[in-house]
């Protein structure tokens, strides 16, 4: 009896906050990238009743808080999202991906700074790291 009512609140808890599946579902597909839509999507799916604009919420939280690479890409002009917990900060650094397997790299703190300062200083644009996403082929993909 104990057992059952405590999984009943749990899951009542549960379902209030769909941070939580949110996460759930990054963690689940943290090496692909993915669109708002890919998660609400999956959630429908899955029977949670959420909509679209909590989802939105959401994703823009856990990007301001630097859990989420987010850029353009650049063929379908769609917002892409990848997960990434372990490395913290990532509106505060650059990217670089693998136009074939889709794999993100971290880019170098002290590296970036140093281009940033140099397109500032050579062309006045103030790079905005958090929304650049540098493209190639990675070692992997190569071979
Ligand atoms: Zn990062
Ligand atoms: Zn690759």
């Amino acid at each position: 009896m104990d057992g059952k009512r405590a999984g009943e609140i749990v899951k009542s808890e549960y379902k209030t906050k769909p941070r939580n599946r949110i996460i759930e579902y990054l963690k689940q597909n943290a090496d692909i990238k993915f669109t708002a839509r890919d998660i609400y999507n999956k959630l429908e799916k899955d029977g949670e009743t959420i909509n679209r604009a909590t989802v939105y919420r959401n994703l823009e939280r856990l990007y301001q808080e630097g859990k989420l690479i987010r850029y353009k890409e650049s063929d379908s002009n769609a917002t892409c999202y990848q997960y990434s917990e372990n490395h913290g900060q990532c509106n505060h650094h650059m990217h670089a991906q693998c136009t074939e397997c889709g794999k993100i790299f971290h880019l170098n703190k002290e590296f970036v700074e140093e281009f940033e300062e140099k397109v500032h200083l050579v062309y006045g644009v103030d790079v905005d790291c958090s929304k650049t996403v540098i493209v190639g082929k990675c070692n992997e993909c190569k071979k």
